[in-house]
């Protein structure tokens, strides 16, 4: 049997960083599986091509979610990159790492070396930030570029200064000291093409003769000795490929991302022995929190009609689309360049949220139901919004024992009291911003939730009929002490109970932040890869408390 160091599943963001920092010792030998295939499609690189990767099965699992009590009947759609580089070759660009109160909060859960102070020198390390930023929060030097936004829009400037009509201040970074505020967004794109994990960690990796990254590799199970994880079998080429078993001399990780790192445990038999059970899986470890305590951002999206301006709507359509796609061809600049979301606005619900509890975007487009796989005909801007750190929590359980099932995904959205209030809140904050002073010269008329739409149950009401993930799920595999009732992993990232196996990707995450996922599960796999390696952390960034 082909033997390695480290068999990481999964060449997302997570596994990219892995493969990368792993691979820096020479002497280790390192096998990435991948289940999808090479990221050479152009839409993965252009920046505008988002909107045709959501839907295309070559490169996204396209997973469907339950139906939820407060999901009006529907089943949400849930995208996840099935390439190299994983959700961060199909994501929204933006860069956002959520405040020091997660971090912190994440520590007070039990994990020691997670909260704010200790992570920050991390995602310091990890990138390359171009523009503005202090540099006690920002890193010059890393490999991922981070930019801002630079494409310059009237309706854009419009909402700001509309934000700032608000009592909503103007804010240079909210990737620094504080994040509350209004501004354009920042991004992983460098030169108008895509800056993926796989980009600016993997590919380098993979010219290291120690680094064997296998494409087209579905790993349908680990394989135990005992209480040790000792390798992993794959299909090659997917379903109905040959079988093929590795070995990890060290230890075997899973990095397949909040919905497939579970699932691939569930396969393994460690889990909930019910769950186990009921499919004919052999309990090989029982561990009940496999799999619990998903949690995602869920949010409306409200749009208003535009008047006196061109949209992105019209913009990309006819001898528009031509002139863009020249420019893009010549400058990298331009409509192609851009990425779904241009300006965020952190904000509170009410006084009493403490830290902002509002995550809220604008873009001069609409998008048909809602969603943001179709731009609408009609000129629309859009704002949504949604709560930074909800409290309802699903679960992913696998459907049956095939490995090529899809996993049930119940995210339960909005089951928690709070959750239903602040996106609430969020509605009504997006509609103030859309009918803001400055924005009036374009507004037409508010197309959803609608004028009919007024009190706190009508505006639920809609949010069930229209909201949509924002494609940020995470805790499904939560890092927290041996003797909880719900930790599958420990403050190493270790699955307790196990030796010989790990799982470091957005699944780990104990509580959801406040923030888009990337940014902080490339941090946690870089964090990780010191752990792993036995190196000590960098040292912690000293701020005033
Ligand atoms: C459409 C979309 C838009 C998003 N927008 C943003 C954004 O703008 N900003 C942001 O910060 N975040 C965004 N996110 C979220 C962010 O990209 C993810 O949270 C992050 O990439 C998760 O990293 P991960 O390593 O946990 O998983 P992933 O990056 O999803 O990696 C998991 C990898 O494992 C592979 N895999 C799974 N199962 C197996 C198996 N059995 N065998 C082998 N391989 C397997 C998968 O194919 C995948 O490549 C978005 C996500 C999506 C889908």
């Amino acid at each position: 049997m082909e033997t390695f160091d480290y068999v990481i599943v999964g060449a997302g963001s997570a596994g990219s960083v892995l493969a990368n920092r792993l691979s820096e010792d020479a002497g280790t030998t390192i096998c990435v599986l991948e289940a999808g295939g090479r990221d050479w499609h152009p839409y993965i690189h252009l920046p505008a091509g988002f909107i045709k990767t959501f839907h295309m099965k070559s490169v996204n699992w396209a997973y469907q979610q339950e139906p939820g009590p407060y999901t009006g009947g529907r089943s949400i759609y849930a995208p996840r990159g099935k390439t190299l580089g994983g959700s961060s070759s199909i994501n929204g660009h933006i860069y956002n790492r959520g405040q020091r109160q997660d971090f912190d909060t994440w520590a007070q859960m039990g994990n020691r070396g997670w909260g704010y102070v200790d992570i920050l020198p991390y995602f310091k390390r990890m990138e390359r930030r171009v523009g503005e930023g202090d540099e006690t929060f920002r890193g010059r030097e890393g490999p991922l570029t981070v930019t801002t936004m630079d494409w310059r829009d009237p309706l854009c400037e419009a909402f700001m200064a509309g934000a700032m009509s608000l009592g909503i201040p103007r804010n240079p970074d909210y990737n620094g000291a504080i994040q509350e505020g209004v501004s354009y967004c920042q991004r992983t794109i460098e030169n108008g093409l895509r800056m993926s994990a796989a980009k600016a960690f993997l590919h380098p990796a993979r010219k290291r003769p120690n680094v064997d990254v296998r494409t087209h590799a579905h790993v349908t199970n680990i394989i135990f000795e005992g209480k040790r994880a000792v390798g992993v079998r794959y299909l090659r080429g997917g379903k109905g490929g040959t079988p093929v078993e590795i070995r990890a001399n060290k230890e075997v990780i899973l990095s397949g991302g909040a919905y497939n790192s579970p699932q691939v445990l569930q396969l393994s038999g460690v889990g909930s022995p019910d769950l186990l059970r009921s499919h004919g899986i052999e309990v090989r470890h029982a561990l009940p929190g496999v799999g619990e305590g998903l949690q995602d951002h869920y949010a409306p999206r409200s749009v208003a009609r535009v008047k006196n301006i061109k949209t992105i709507n019209e913009l990309r359509k006819g001898w528009h689309l031509w002139v863009e796609a020249l420019k893009w061809a010549t400058t990298r600049r331009g409509l192609l360049s851009l990425s779904p979301t241009m300006v965020y606005c952190f904000w509170h619900s009410g006084e009493t949220a403490e830290s902002s509890d509002l995550q809220i975007t604008f873009t001069p487009a609409s998008y048909k139901e809602g969603v943001q796989g179709a731009l609408e005909d009609l000129p629309g801007m859009t704002c949504t919004s949604w709560q930074q750190r909800p409290e309802s929590r699903g679960y992913v359980r696998i459907r049956s024992s095939d490995p090529f099932a899809p996993p049930i995904i119940q995210t339960n959205y909005l089951t928690a009291e709070l959750d239903r209030r602040v996106v609430v809140a969020g509605m009504k904050l997006a509609r103030r911003l859309l009918k803001s002073e400055p924005l009036a010269p374009y507004y037409d008329y508010e197309d959803f939730p609608g004028p009919k739409v007024q009190s706190d149950e009508e505006l639920l009401s809609a949010a069930t009929q229209r909201g949509t993930t924002t494609f940020h799920p995470g805790c499904t595999c939560r890092m927290g002490p041996a003797d909880s009732t719900w930790a599958v992993v420990d403050d190493q990232l270790r699955v307790h109970g196990l030796s010989g196996l790990r799982v470091i990707d957005a699944s780990v995450m104990p509580r959801m932040i406040s923030a888009n996922l990337n940014a902080s599960t490339l941090m946690i796999a870089d964090k990780a890869s010191d752990l792993i390696r036995g190196r000590s952390s960098p040292e912690a960034v000293r701020l005033a408390s």
